[in-house]
């Protein structure tokens, strides 16, 4: 996406977090640019900061310093409606842990997210994409970890959102089971082209990337793109 505007832009972002009287500086001073349709892979050891950056770019909480632009709005300053509202317009989440609702089948899991948008992608057509539709009826203790990670990839696209922000999502997952996991999520990128960013502890996830950063301590380290992308079906860890 070389011409591609930026979405985020986050300029000496930090954030400290308050526990029992210590302060954990779980992001340091980072800048960071994201263009629209960009697909990323932020890699780096447990504790370096991954999950509080993704929670940032998702509007989940606020920096303590600096600021983060979303397009034209400056989402660090958002207030907790506005957030909501940023969260439940604009982005589709994958957690490693699914978080499907155990109550409802696939299809309902996926309506949950398809009656709160204007324009979804029918229930039916978003689990079509990720190849449960012939589960559609089942619930998600009926289903692999895989296959329920593929539902929830469903329930977060079928809200066409701008961006996809996965944590994790093939950290439950054997190696055959996560590589389909991150195929479904190659496709969605090339059929809809949401911005995309994963982060993962595994850096082979890297290299289906357009872009990888590295993060440590806080901190990003390294950003490159990756001209050698591969494809997610290629991937063996
Ligand atoms: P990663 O996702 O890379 O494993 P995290 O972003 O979860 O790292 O954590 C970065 C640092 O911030 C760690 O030292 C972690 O213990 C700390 N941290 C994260 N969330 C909280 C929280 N809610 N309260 C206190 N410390 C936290
Ligand atoms: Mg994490």
């Amino acid at each position: 996406m070389p011409n591609a505007p930026d979405l985020y832009q986050l300029q000496n972002v930090s954030k400290v977090f308050h526990l029992d009287g210590v302060d954990v500086q779980a992001l340091r001073g980072i800048d960071l640019s994201i263009r629209e349709g960009e697909f990323i892979v932020l890699l780096g050891a447990s504790g370096s900061g991954k999950s509080t950056l993704l929670n940032l770019l998702g509007g989940l909480d606020r920096p303590s310093g600096g600021m983060i632009h979303y397009g034209q709005k400056m989402l660090s300053t958002f207030d907790d409606a506005q957030l909501t509202r940023f969260r439940r317009e604009e982005l589709g989440f994958v957690f490693q842990s699914y978080n499907l609702a155990s109550s409802l089948t696939a299809i309902e899991n996926v309506r949950l997210a398809t009656e709160i948008v204007v324009d979804p992608i029918p229930a039916k057509e978003a689990l079509e994409m990720v190849g449960m539709l012939d589960r559609m009826n089942h619930f998600p203790s009926q289903l692999s970890g895989g296959e329920q990670q593929r539902v929830a990839i469903a329930r977060a696209i079928a809200k066409r959102p701008k961006v996809l922000l996965c944590d994790e999502p093939t950290g439950a997952l054997d190696v055959g089971t996560g590589v389909r996991v991150l195929s479904v999520i190659q496709e969605i990128h090339q059929r809809i082209r949401p911005t995309i960013v994963i982060i993962s502890h595994n850096a082979v996830i890297g290299e289906i990337a357009d872009r990888v950063c590295y993060m440590s301590d806080g901190k990003i380290i390294r950003d490159e793109s990756n001209t050698q992308r591969r494809l997610a079906s290629e991937l063996q860890w």
